[in-house]
């Protein structure tokens, strides 16, 4: 059921690098307002490598975890910066969640997500509010994790909280940053959404999309 699972995994990670292809300038323009503007290009780096380095691990028959492990580690050394480092340490928290042996249930997925959202605030010290894609992760494990314990299907409740990512990282627009590279440039933020939470609910879209195939 795990190798089902990392089949799924890989398929989301390629439309992920598919769907950051076609946003990285924006992602950039975006990420120049109050920061080095390098977003773009990192996230596409980041994405693709992993996406690659997912696709050979779930051909040789690796299972979740491997699949996530191995995305983890291609996406933080290809893409550098602050948001590789951390889509690193998400997919590793959400692989150790899911394992390469267990089938991996709704329960499973929301709470590896919880994880990946602690070991995001553990890693980078953000708060909700600072202006970092942590106001798009919080919003999007804590609705994942309601709903599921609710008795909600994954699709369904994926695709829910997807949608509370996306108002949220949207409304960062309103908030100055205080933290990384921005914070130098923190007034100038005002008005521009943090490109990590947009880039952030993008990705949740694009599996959410994936998953409902
Ligand atoms: P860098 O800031 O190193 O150039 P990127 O431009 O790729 O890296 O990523 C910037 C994004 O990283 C920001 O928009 C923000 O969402 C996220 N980020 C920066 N610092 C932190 C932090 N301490 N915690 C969580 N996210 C952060
Ligand atoms: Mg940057
Ligand atoms: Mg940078």
């Amino acid at each position: 059921a795990s190798r089902e699972a990392a089949g799924l995994i890989d398929e989301a990670l390629s439309a992920v690098a598919a769907a950051i292809d076609e946003a990285a300038d924006e992602l950039g323009r975006m990420d120049a307002i109050a920061g080095d503007g390098d977003h773009g290009i990192g996230m596409q780096r980041g994405s693709r490598a992993g996406a690659d380095a997912a696709t050979k691990a779930a051909g040789a028959g690796a299972g979740a975890q491997t699949v996530l492990e191995r995305a983890a580690d291609a996406w933080s050394d290809r893409a550098g910066g602050t948001s590789g480092a951390i889509w690193g340490e998400m997919l590793r928290a959400l692989g150790r969640r899911v394992g390469d042996d267990d089938a991996v249930t709704a329960e499973a997925v929301a709470e590896g997500i919880a994880q990946a959202k602690d070991a995001v605030m553990a890693f980078g010290k953000a708060k909700v509010g600072d202006k970092t894609m942590v106001d798009a992760i919080v919003p999007f494990a804590d609705e994942l994790g309601r709903r599921v314990a609710a008795g909600e299907g994954l699709r369904e409740a994926w695709g829910e909280a997807a949608g509370s990512c996306e108002s949220a990282a949207q409304a960062t627009a309103d908030l100055k940053a205080t933290l990384g590279r921005a914070r130098s440039h923190g007034d100038k933020s005002i008005g521009t959404p943090d490109p990590g939470a947009i880039s952030f609910a993008l990705i949740t879209k694009t599996v959410h999309r994936v998953l409902a195939e």
